[in-house]
């Protein structure tokens, strides 16, 4: 959190001497650009999934390791599937083969032949599409495996 805002920014959070979070929030999400996020919050997408995406995409799930950086304590910092890795974002949607069987059957029912791979891909390719219905349906079938994953 000390990465990403300064002490002015949790000043200037403050109502009535109390930091309000969502004020906070808000200064950051006009601060940094976000060209991604018309089409992760697109209303063909299921609310909960949109959700997850968005949260997923920032990287700000609840894995083990973003639990360690906040100093909140956990067992070990392992992937409890695999008990291999680190558990992370990159771990969890691109590194483990549950994972990676999921894209590959989503790719093949959405008859695309290149799906992104990596975080800063599926920026890229959320942002980069065509809005036609056809991206919906593949970004609202991201948003599903995403969920399910
Ligand atoms: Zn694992």
């Amino acid at each position: 959190m000390r990465e990403v805002f300064s002490e002015v920014d949790l000043v200037d959070s403050a109502v009535r001497g109390k930091l309000n979070l969502k004020v906070l929030y808000s200064s950051w999400l006009q601060r940094v650009p976000i060209d991604f996020a018309k089409a992760v919050w697109c209303r063909l997408t299921t609310p909960k999934h949109r959700f997850i995406l968005w949260q997923s995409v920032l990287g700000h799930l609840l894995t083990r390791d973003n639990l360690i950086q906040c100093q909140i304590s956990v067992d070990s910092s392992l992937c409890p599937v695999c008990e291999r890795v680190e558990e992370t974002h990159h771990h969890l949607f691109f590194d483990r083969i549950f994972s990676q069987q999921v894209w590959e059957l989503t790719k093949l029912w959405l008859g695309y032949g290149i799906w992104p791979k990596q975080f800063d891909e599926w920026k890229k390719w959320l942002d980069g599409k065509p809005k036609n219905i056809m991206h919906h349906i593949a970004v609202a079938s991201l948003a599903a495996a995403v969920y399910g994953i």
